[in-house]
C-alpha cells in the first residue's frame, strides 16, 4: 500500500456523507494521478494558473474531475476562474461578486459559489465577517444575480477551532444554505463532527507539500 491509499483508509473512514478535497495546490502532476488513481475526484488549488496548467491535460482523461478553487481570487482572473473551477470557495467582497457576475455572462459558465467567512475575524484573513454573511448574500442575490450555495472558514491557528466551527455550521443553518466546507488536516475530525459537508485536506493526505514557486 502507497503512503497515499494508508492516508485514505484511515480518513474515509470517517466521512460519513461529507465530501473530501484533495488540496493539491503546489503539487506536481505525478501526485494528482496516484490521487486520481485511488479514486480521488474532487481537487481543491489555490491558484488560478497553476489549475489550469496542471488539469487541463488530466481532464480530458478524468471528465469528471471536479475543481475547487480554495485561494484568494483577484478580480482580472475572474474570467479564467470561471472557466476553470466548477466551484469558487472564496468569495469575499462585493467588487469580486460584481466581476464572477460579468465573467459568467461572458463565458456562459456558473461555478457553484461559496462565500468565504473570516471566522476568528482575523485582520490578516479574507472573508467577509460572519454578522456581515447574511447581507453580502442578500447582496450577490440582489445586485449579482448570483447564487451562492454554501460558506468556507478557516478557524484562527493554534487555538481551539471547535467553536469557530460550531458558530459556522450555525451560520450555514441560518442562511439556509447547503454547502460548508471547513476542515483542514490538524482539524478536520473536529470539522466532521460540527457538521462539514466537504474537507479539504493536504498534507494529510500527501504528506509535506513541495514550496509554492513564485514563477510558474
Ligand atoms: C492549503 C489549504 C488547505 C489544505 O491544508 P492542509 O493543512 O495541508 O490540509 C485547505 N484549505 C485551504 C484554504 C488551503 O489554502
Amino acid at each position: 500500500m502507497t503512503e497515499l491509499t494508508e492516508a485514505l483508509g484511515r480518513i474515509q473512514p470517517h466521512l460519513g456523507q461529507t465530501l473530501l478535497i484533495a488540496v493539491s495546490k503546489t503539487q506536481p502532476i505525478q501526485t494528482i494521478q496516484k490521487a486520481l488513481d485511488a479514486g480521488l475526484r474532487i481537487f481543491g488549488e489555490n491558484r488560478v494558473q497553476e489549475a489550469q496548467r496542471k488539469f487541463s491535460t488530466l481532464r480530458v482523461h478524468y471528465p469528471d474531475i471536479e475543481l475547487h478553487l480554495i485561494g484568494a481570487l483577484q478580480t482580472n482572473k475572474a474570467v479564467a476562474a470561471v472557466e476553470t473551477f466548477d466551484v469558487i470557495q472564496t468569495l469575499d467582497r462585493p467588487a469580486l461578486a460584481e466581476a464572477l457576475a460579468k465573467a459568467i455572462l461572458k463565458t456562459g459558465k456558473r461555478p457553484r459559489l461559496y462565500i468565504e467567512v473570516n471566522i476568528g475575524h482575523e485582520p490578516q484573513k479574507a472573508g467577509v465577517a460572519p454578522e456581515d454573511a447574511g447581507a453580502f448574500l442578500d447582496l450577490c442575490r440582489s445586485n449579482y444575480d448570483l447564487s451562492p450555495c454554501g460558506l468556507m472558514c478557516m478557524p484562527p491557528h493554534q487555538s481551539d477551532p471547535r467553536p469557530y466551527f460550531e458558530q459556522a455550521k450555525r451560520l450555514v443553518d441560518d442562511l439556509h444554505l447547503p454547502h460548508l466546507s471547513m476542515g483542514m488536516s490538524e482539524d478536520y475530525k473536529i470539522a466532521l463532527e460540527c457538521g462539514a459537508t466537504e474537507i479539504r485536506l493536504g498534507s494529510a493526505l500527501f504528506g509535506a507539500r513541495p514550496a509554492a514557486k513564485t514563477v510558474l
